[in-house]
């Protein structure tokens, strides 16, 4: 299947997964994950008509996008895996969103920074739903501590939360980890209200439940571009 066809195929499961669950397909976005794949990849997506594009490594993002996006102006990539101290500065040049804060230093070093540079960035904060996830805020208190800090910083523009299920096919789990970023989401709301817009949640094997539990922003590598070579 062409990455052509792959993306219509998702956007019709999509569309699918909202019906079954009373949403409007509207209210998703589609976040293709080109991590891995190629510049042409990401083209031919961009061509069939994606925006939004989510890469897990800084370095491999850079080589990408800083190019595609001289062309491509409207082409937006998310910054969706682990982000080092030192790769803060160059992540906040690229990325237009940072979905995965995942501590408390890190919101402050991109507070400091984008303080400095004048320019807002808009960040969601990584919650860890499963036990086998290694990063993001444990629970709803540790989330509340950190957003009260994120807020405090004025160029950091506070979007919602990310979560990535357990690997597993005990689909109950799943849902549970969803079911747990949605409570959260549902705290924060009522003690920082107007922040929470975005729930990042859902991958190639189970962006119909994150839907059905509330998603507002799915990331779909795989069933797009294929199997990863790596
Ligand atoms: C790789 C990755 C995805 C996409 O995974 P697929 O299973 O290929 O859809 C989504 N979210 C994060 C955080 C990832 O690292």
């Amino acid at each position: 299947m062409s990455i052509t066809e792959a993306m219509l195929r998702v956007r019709e499961r999509i569309e699918n997964a909202c019906a079954r669950s009373g949403r409007s397909g509207e209210e998703i976005r589609l976040c293709a994950v080109s991590k891995f794949h190629g510049a042409p990849a990401v083209e031919e997506a961009y061509d069939a008509g994606q925006r939004l594009f989510g890469e897990n490594r800084v370095q491999e993002a850079s080589g990408k996008f800083a190019e595609l996006k001289k062309t491509r102006p409207d082409i937006q990539v998310h910054l969706i895996g682990g982000l080092q101290r030192n790769k803060a500065k160059a992540a906040l040049g690229l990325f237009d969103c940072i979905q995965s804060v995942d501590r408390e230093s890190l919101i402050d070093e991109l507070g400091k920074l984008t303080l400095a540079s004048g320019v807002e960035r808009t960040i969601l904060l990584e919650m860890r739903t499963a036990e086998v996830s290694k990063s993001g805020f444990l629970d709803a208190d540790a989330l509340c501590r950190a957003a009260e800090k994120a807020l405090a910083h004025p160029c950091l523009v506070l979007s919602g939360l990310m979560t990535m299920a357990p690997f597993t096919d005990d689909e109950n789990a799943i849902r549970r980890a969803f079911k747990t970023l949605v409570a959260a989401r549902n705290a924060l709301e009522a003690r920082f209200p107007g922040h929470w817009h975005c729930l990042s949640m859902g991958m190639s094997n189970d962006f119909e439940i994150a839907i059905e539990e509330g998603a507002t922003l799915v990331r779909i590598g795989s069933a797009i571009f294929g199997e990863r070579n790596v």
